[in-house]
């Protein structure tokens, strides 16, 4: 008897269909993508909704990016580029440096020096790329790289380039599929330069024309107060947040992302640090999902309409895009929570510290 392995051979093998390759196409994968679906327990009963996390942490770079990116560098390298290159918060240079390693393309990443994640940083170190940190921040670093793509035979893999947003929206696809004959009412995701939330609007209105479900969902942008460019409706110069991964003052995807609001009815509203740090502490304390700041905003966001009763989201059921693994910032646990002091190795010490 022949021994048949089912496995799970990545997105664009699962959704070929649905996206730009060619049959024969060499595909550059690291079987991203099949991400879980966890339901919040603790969340749904103490808020009143039915809340499901999708966890995109758990892709192989530790972040959705790797959706986008496995379709850019498949792409890049039917186009015979030689490199690749990308501005970055720290997971686009993550899983950039990744496929790129992968590829065999030469990778660059551009970086603000301060405010990135160390764990990012030590992704894109290890894998293999050439990072360029630049005194600015993530717009100057965008603004610098797009005008080198202009110029220089070089793949942009940011979200300007429309693979990344093709590979991106089958995260939709998967969570319809997931959610089977299930109603979905809100899509809830952090929202930074604005291309997932145009990605998974796009792939719920293809699954939607194709009758493979029958509901469109709201799409709730949530931003951090300090770099709200979307909520204010305009530029911010100097944007500020703890979620650096959304630490974005001008979004390159804006009016996609505007369009999708509007036509699936959905909001954007913003948080501030602290709301986002509770939202944080909740989802790994008590539901046991460890996220980065950034990818807690939604959660934040659903907590605050909640609360003040803004919409009523009571018994909706709702998926918020966790977009990114707790392990990429753990500088932010050590800095806001304390570790207990060490106390003697031996058995009655331990023993008496243990109170049950
Ligand atoms: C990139 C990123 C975002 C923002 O996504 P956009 O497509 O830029 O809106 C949010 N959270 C995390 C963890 C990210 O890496």
């Amino acid at each position: 008897m022949k021994l048949v392995i089912k496995m799970w051979k990545g997105l664009i093998n699962k959704y070929k269909k649905y996206l730009p390759v060619k049959n024969d196409q060499k595909i550059i994968t690291l079987n991203e993508g099949n991400t879980p679906l966890i339901k919040a327990d603790w969340l749904s009963e103490k808020y009143d909704f039915d809340l499901y996390l999708k966890f995109e942490g758990a892709n192989p770079s530790g972040s959705f990016k790797d959706r986008g990116m496995t379709l850019a560098v498949t792409k890049a390298l039917e186009e015979n580029s030689k490199a690749i290159i990308c501005a970055s918060t720290g997971n686009t240079s993550a899983s950039a440096a990744a496929y790129g390693a992968r590829s065999r393309l030469k990778t660059f990443v551009v970086v603000p020096k301060a405010k990135i994640a160390k764990g990012k940083l030590s992704q894109a170190l290890i894998y293999g790329a050439q990072i360029i940190p630049i005194k600015g921040n993530f717009d100057k670093a965008l603004e610098i790289v797009r005008k080198l793509t202009e110029k220089h035979a070089l793949t942009l893999v940011n979200s300007l380039n429309p693979f990344r947003i093709e590979g991106q929206k089958t995260a939709a696809f998967e969570i319809a599929d997931q959610l089977k004959n299930n109603e979905l009412d809100i899509l809830a995701l952090p929202v930074g330069n604005a291309g997932n939330i145009t990605a998974y609007w796009k792939g719920f209105k293809e699954y939607y024309n194709e009758n493979i479900i029958n509901y469109l969902p709201q799409m709730f942008g949530f931003q951090a107060a300090g770099s709200a460019a979307m909520v204010k409706e305009k530029i911010i110069k100097n944007p500020d947040t703890i979620a650096t991964a959304i630490r974005i003052g001008n979004p390159v995807n804006r009016d996609k992302a505007r369009n999708a609001m509007e036509e699936s009815n959905g909001l954007f509203d913003s948080l501030t640090d602290e709301e986002i740090k509770e939202a944080h502490y909740l989802l790994a304390s008590k539901e046991g999902v460890f996220v980065e700041p950034a990818s807690a905003t939604p959660v934040a966001g659903l907590i605050k309409l909640s609360k003040e009763n803004k919409k009523d989201l009571t018994n909706k059921k709702i998926v918020a895009v966790l977009t990114g693994n707790g392990l990429k910032d753990q500088e932010f646990v050590l800095d806001n929570y304390s570790l207990p002091n060490s106390i003697e190795g031996d058995f009655k010490t331990v023993e008496n510290f243990i109170n049950i």
